[in-house]
């Protein structure tokens, strides 16, 4: 079988590591863009958007050499069938959304087309957490990508994972990208772990610019994780599909739902696994989690 996919291992470049949604006291965060920016660079990562409600937070001055800060912000629209919003990340977007936020009555597709008109990048956030079905994703056109993992509806409601969400999508026909984010809130509760630095997108990018790392973002170069590495991917002439990934104890080559195959780890933990595909799949996917239940996802590999 034919498989297309843009292969990040394959491009030039090297690896930055990024959470490309959050919030600080700008809106509904409990930190301000300094300390968020603080938290994210003692962790060593690359990059940061701060994605706040009914604003494009003033970045300039909060960057360095080692640190980019990328323009962004949130926005909640629209009415699904269950009568919730949809949550829209503008990414790259340079200027506040000319849109009032929790607008009900305001059709999210105007907010994505805007996006793309200013330059940036729509991702539907969130979508389990939101009760989003997936009929209505379909109603949406031309997003980027959709989040399959956020930290913070995770930790505080257990609805953070959203692969089903975005599996139903691709079987009706939609590619969207797939990211992992943090969506930091920095709520104060008992117990309650911190939504930071908790889920990721690796970007092959030629260099840490603003426009390099979209440019890859948008090309689809790129994983998503909460833990594990991927360290590559290679598909064949046959659309055989292989994985390396740091040691791990399931590899699931997830596909057209009631196809795909999950390998298991025995004796001693994965670090990659091989799958030939399968007749009538349209796409597959990669997902390696680790022993503690933390999970890497590639994009979408989609057939031709
Ligand atoms: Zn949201
Ligand atoms: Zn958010």
């Amino acid at each position: 079988m034919k498989r297309h996919f843009i292969n990040p291992f394959e491009a030039e470049g090297e690896w930055f590591k990024g959470n490309v949604h959050a919030h600080t006291t700008k809106s509904d965060g409990t930190r301000t863009p300094e300390q968020l920016v603080e938290i994210y660079k003692e962790a060593e990562y690359d990059f940061l958007s701060i994605t706040d409600h009914s604003i494009v937070v003033d970045v300039g001055g909060l960057g360095d050499r080692g640190f980019l800060l990328i323009p962004g912000e949130e926005i909640c629209v629209g009415r699904s069938q269950a009568g919730t919003l949809y949550h829209l990340v503008g990414l790259g977007v340079e200027e506040t959304l000319p849109f009032r936020d929790f607008d009900y009555d305001l059709d999210p597709q105007s907010v994505i087309d805007y996006i793309n008109e200013a330059g940036g990048i729509s991702i539907l956030a969130h979508p389990y957490w939101s009760g989003l079905n997936h009929s209505d994703m379909m109603k949406l056109k031309r997003y980027h990508g959709v989040e399959i993992y956020n930290t913070s509806c995770e930790y505080e409601r257990n609805t953070g994972l959203s692969s089903a969400h975005i599996d139903g999508l691709i079987v009706a026909g939609r590619k969207p990208w797939i990211y992992a984010t943090d969506d930091h809130h920095g709520a104060d509760r008992p117990n309650l772990p911190l939504d930071a630095c908790g889920a990721w997108i690796n970007v092959k990018a030629e260099s840490l610019s603003i426009d390099s790392i979209m440019e890859s973002i948008r090309k689809g170069l790129f994983y998503s994780s909460t833990g594990p590495e991927i360290k590559n991917i290679a598909i064949d002439d046959d659309g055989v599909v292989s994985v390396e990934c740091s040691p791990v104890k399931y590899i699931s080559f997830v596909s057209t739902p009631s196809l795909g195959m999950k390998f298991y780890a025995e004796a001693e933990p994965l670090t990659g696994a091989t799958y030939p595909g399968r007749p009538r799949e349209t796409y597959v996917r990669v997902e390696v989690t680790d022993y503690e239940g933390r999970t890497a996802w590639t994009n979408p590999i989609y057939n031709i």
